[in-house]
């Protein structure tokens, strides 16, 4: 591995299922890796035994597969910084803690939740906004910073419970460069001494998140905004385990806001605004929650929706296969601002993408019956015809049905509308020319549609979609000489003369 190679890492929390945000970050780190020949490591954050939902580390496996986000190392994969989950790393998390601990960058705190309540509820009384524990209210809480050494030992040794606070020094500038936001400057007197582990063996997210970011040769940290606050701490603790110069690169991701832009794109929106927020079927509770996937929408729609919800390639192009992404993406063109979700682009995404799927591709959609009964240049044909005309894959066979079955019912208002003695007759003069087509193409269809309209001076609209009905039941569709041409001149006699003698 060379000393500048790219690795990046999802480091999602298995505390529920992905939601679309979340895939959007795994996406950014994904096309950045593959941008730069680098690799995509999977990391399961699991620290917070408390919050684990059962099923959720799964998902997120089979989320990325279904997005074709390919794990390059991590769970499920394996390699050599392994492994990578962080409840099987908890005593590597150690090591560095009392590290910490020895160069009096951390220090131990006996404190009980009631104890903490008190002096975060008088630091409100005193005005704080933000009650802290920090380099001032530390000095009348119980650590081994305010308690003697002698006291500290004997509680170790007794196993009261403790946690081990990070060190924060009072009033110093912590400055880092992001490579979406530009330097972001802290001063450290507004960060809190966080915990980074406790008594009972586990680091917390902070601490494990550094060693681990820096033990498996992290070069970019791509993560979502929410992340912003906690870079400080996290630049600080490079610093104070001696890894300053190791520190990765960051990039902060915007977020992805509710249609209104009013606030941060949730999993309960969902419910709200009746789109899917996951890209994968999620079960919880006797509740189904339909994702992307059993919506209908492709992968390739999928990514390149949440691929521009965040980033722009610089130009007016909007559709991207994942290829198209990995050539064309770079940090440096990830918005600052938040990016509004808009299920109808999504939609419209998705139409776009399924014009571009070949009728190879999509006839692996139609029922098993289908693909038995019917040839299969058929069947993509039919594909390559409905495909222009339908938003989802699954619409496609439902749309095309008529070219399956013969029509059970035909469009019942253009019925009484239009099928009446006059353009019966017609229809029958039409279908006496239509017999006549030596060579049944598309052209010489359109031909004999023409030529039967202007001889008997009539306008397209006046006969035409009566005779897409007779023919599919229906009132719109592809080119109708296109359906003819596709069904067939005998297919397409029986059925005319099927509607003359019985509709
Ligand atoms: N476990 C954190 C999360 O769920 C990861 C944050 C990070 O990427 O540093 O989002």
């Amino acid at each position: 591995m060379s000393k500048n190679e790219v690795r990046v890492r999802f480091a999602p929390s298995p505390t529920g299922p992905l939601h679309i945000g979340g895939v959007r970050t795994a996406l950014y780190n994904y096309l950045f890796a593959r941008k730069n020949n680098g690799k995509f490591l999977l990391r399961i954050e699991d620290t917070d035994q408390n919050r684990l939902i059962n099923g959720a580390e799964k998902y997120i496996i089979d989320s990325l597969k279904w997005c074709k986000i390919e794990i390059d190392e991590g769970v499920s994969i394996g390699g050599e910084f392994g492994p990578y989950k962080q409840s099987q790393r908890k005593d590597i998390y150690k090591k560095y803690v009392f590290n910490l601990i020895k160069n009096n960058k951390a220090y131990y705190a006996f404190d009980s939740n009631e104890e903490l309540n008190t002096m975060r509820s008088n630091l409100k009384k005193e005005g704080k906004a933000a009650p802290q524990y920090n380099s001032i209210s530390r000095s009348r809480m119980k650590n081994s910073l305010t308690l003697s050494s002698k006291e500290v030992e004997e509680r170790l040794k007794r196993g009261d419970k403790y946690v081990i606070r990070i060190l924060i020094p009072r009033n110093q500038e912590i400055k880092f460069k992001d490579e979406i936001r530009g330097w972001v400057s802290v001063n450290s007197s507004s960060i809190d001494d966080k915990v980074l582990y406790k008594s009972d063996g586990m680091p917390t997210y902070h601490l494990a998140n550094v060693v681990d970011d820096y033990l498996m040769k992290i070069s970019h940290v791509i993560r979502g905004e929410e992340w912003l606050p906690s870079a400080p701490l996290h630049i600080l603790l490079y610093q104070y385990l001696g890894w300053e110069t190791e520190t990765p690169n960051f990039a902060h991701l915007p977020l992805i806001l509710r249609p209104d832009g009013q606030g941060k794109l949730s999993k309960r929106d969902g419910d709200k605004y009746g789109f899917p927020v996951f890209p994968i079927s999620w079960d919880q509770n006797d509740k189904n929650f339909r994702g992307y996937k059993e919506f209908g929408f492709s992968p390739d729609a999928f990514n390149n929706m949440l691929a521009l919800l965040g980033w722009n390639p610089g130009n007016n192009n909007e559709i991207f296969n994942m290829n198209e992404l990995i050539e064309n993406f770079s940090l440096g063109r990830v918005n600052k601002a938040g990016a509004k979700f808009d299920f109808k682009k999504t939609v419209w995404f998705n139409e776009q993408h399924l014009k571009k799927m070949s009728g190879e591709e999509i006839i692996k959609n139609f029922d098993s019956g289908l693909l038995k009964s019917f040839k299969r240049e058929y069947l993509i044909s039919v594909a390559n015809l409905i495909k222009e005309r339908a938003k989802f894959v699954n619409e496609v066979e439902v749309e095309g049905k008529y070219f399956f079955e013969k029509p059970k019912i035909y469009d019942e208002k253009l019925i009484k509308k239009k099928w009446n003695d006059d353009n019966k007759f017609l229809i029958k003069e039409l279908l006496f020319e239509i017999t006549n087509i030596e060579v049944f193409s598309a052209n010489n269809i359109s031909k004999c549609f023409n030529d039967f309209l202007n001889k008997k001076n009539l306008n397209f609209g006046e006969i035409m979609p009566i005779l897409r009905v007779i023919v599919s039941g229906i009132k719109f569709g592809p080119p109708l000489n296109e359906i003819f041409f596709l069904l067939g001149k005998k297919e397409i006699i029986s059925r005319i003369k099927f509607a003359l003698k019985n509709i």
